[in-house]
């Protein structure tokens, strides 16, 4: 374990999980007044993954963090915004439900609106900004006399081109060392890795060392790490994706729609381009060319698949060994729905950056990505919990649940979702808890009214009034607010 804040990092792998990492650890690092020399190692032979396209609020709050510029980000990485998700036919066909990612909390004060929301039979998004923001199109922005005013106090998200963020965030480090060669020899000792052995000949030896070598973990594996594996909970291990053109003059929809298909879901994100597209679905029930036939017959017109993804959904038991911490596809990866890889991959890092230097804190890292990536597993099993029993994947997945899931589904038909049902998450940052949980499990129609009426109580008329004076006011301030593409244009053109 390392002791003492190290003074050589070395990140191997160059995708988003690489480049994120030498921006955050060298920001910690520079706030914590410790010299560090930071090398990434990338190769040109074997590429990124090419799909992650749909973020969460934390990037944003990331980029603030680092003093990133976010209109630039939006300028020169093609990015839309993502006010959250749009679930198409999951709870059944022909049934859709918005999740935005606002945190009413930030402007209710507990005020119990959801409560008051489910116990009346209204969509609880609606008392949500986001949810007008996405019903209108919407940038996050009105201009007044020339300046941009934000719409409100909460942080939106960012659909992109994976490779465009990349090289944005690339060019942020520009004081970072980068190779391009491959890792072909891990040499180990007591304290971890010793010294990594390159293609092109040479040694390479650090304090730290970070695997973000996607799914090759190449480090962590020589280190012993097992993958803890979660393909008895979620059905879906494969991914199709490609591409579509955005029509010209189409208004551009600031959410990621997922639709659910026959034996799975398919993504639509929008950059300013094109849209980023594909069928994640279970091969269990699919061939790969069944799976194309079904999405062109779902979209009525021929793609062009660009990869065959497997997906092996799970975690490390240990993704801090010795000297050596494991992030992004190296260390968990589930399934794209709700966007939790880059979000994770974020959080770690935050994590990371206070707890280096700490020799204690190996078995409490990871001890809370354990926590953070089994939470995420037991969000993203939520989704389908659907009525659908139309096809075989359907009635399959419509089997057995986590245990905690199962207990708290049935502690919220009887109450809404609490803070206080979530273990607290280390260093309070940023996790999934009952403001995510709250508008899917109302879209899946798992929160009968009387859960909202236990809340409620004899508050109902002043909460009535506050409920209507909120969507009201969001409502009014969403159609203030720029059309998104054009607010996009216009960071591109002037
Ligand atoms: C189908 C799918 C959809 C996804 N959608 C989303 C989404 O919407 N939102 C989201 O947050 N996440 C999503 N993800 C996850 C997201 O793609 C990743 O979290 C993110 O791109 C980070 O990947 P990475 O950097 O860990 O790995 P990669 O992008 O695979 O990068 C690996 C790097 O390691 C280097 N490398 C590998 N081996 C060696 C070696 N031996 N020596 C030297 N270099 C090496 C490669 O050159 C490359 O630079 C999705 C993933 C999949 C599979």
């Amino acid at each position: 374990m390392t002791a003492l804040w190290p003074q050589s990092i070395v990140i191997v792998g160059g995708g988003t999980a690489g480049w994120l990492a030498a921006l955050i650890l060298r920001d910690a690092a520079r706030r914590a007044g410790r010299p560090v020399r930071i090398t990434v190692i990338e190769s040109s032979k074997i590429g990124t993954i090419g799909v992650g396209e749909g973020s969460t609020a934390v990037f944003r709050q990331m980029l603030r963090h680092l003093g990133i510029d976010e209109l630039a980000f939006l300028r020169e990485t093609g990015a839309t915004i993502k006010y959250g998700i749009r679930h198409r036919d999951w709870r059944r066909l022909g049934h859709h439900y918005d999740g935005p990612i606002d945190d009413p909390r930030l402007v209710t004060r507990g005020a119990p609106l959801d409560g008051y929301a489910v116990a009346n039979g209204l969509p609880v998004a609606q008392a949500h900004l986001f949810q007008h923001l996405i019903d209108g199109k919407k940038a996050p922005f009105a201009q007044v006399d020339g300046r941009l005013v934000p719409a409100g106090p909460y942080h939106f998200a960012y659909h992109f081109d994976q490779a465009l963020a990349g090289a944005f965030l690339r060019k942020q480090a520009q004081d970072v060392t980068v190779i391009d060669d491959q890792v072909v020899r891990v040499e180990t000792g007591e304290a971890g890795i010793t010294a990594l052995g390159l293609e092109a000949g040479g040694e390479v030896r650090a304090d730290l060392f970070l695997d973000c070598t996607g799914f090759r973990r190449a480090l962590i594996g020589a280190l012993g790490a097992t993958w803890v594996g979660y393909g008895d909970v979620l059905p879906v291990n494969r991914a199709m994706p490609f591409w579509l053109d955005i029509p010209e003059g189409e208004e551009i929809d600031p959410v990621t729609l997922a639709w659910a298909q026959k034996s799975g879901w398919m993504w639509k994100i929008p950059t300013q381009d094109r849209y980023g597209c594909g069928y994640v679905y279970s091969d269990a029930h699919l061939s790969p060319d069944q799976a194309q036939a079904e999405i062109e017959q779902a979209l009525g017109h021929p793609i062009e698949p660009r990869n065959d993804i497997k997906i092996n959904a799970g975690r490390l038991d240990r993704p801090w060994i010795g000297n050596c911490v494991a992030l992004g596809l190296s260390s968990s990866f589930l399934e794209p729905l709700e966007a939790t890889s880059i979000h994770g991959t974020i959080v770690q890092l935050l994590m990371l950056s206070a707890w280096l230097g700490d020799p204690t804190a190996g078995a409490r890292y990871n001890q809370a990505v354990a926590q953070q990536v089994d939470d995420f597993r037991d969000f993203i099993r939520l989704h389908y919990v659907s009525e659908r029993r139309d096809t075989v994947f359907w009635q399959d997945v419509s089997g057995s649940l986590p245990a905690q899931l199962q207990d708290r589904l049935t502690d919220w038909a009887g109450r809404l979702p609490q803070p206080q049902d979530f273990a607290p998450f280390p260093l309070g940052l940023p996790h999934v808890q009952d403001q995510l949980f709250t508008p899917v499990l109302d879209g899946l129609g798992l929160l009968p009214p009387q859960s909202g009426r236990a809340v409620v109580g004899p508050q109902s008329a002043t909460l009535a009034q506050t409920h209507a004076a909120l969507v009201a006011e969001y409502r009014a301030g969403a159609q203030r607010c720029l059309p998104h593409r054009g607010f996009l244009q216009s960071l591109r053109h002037g």
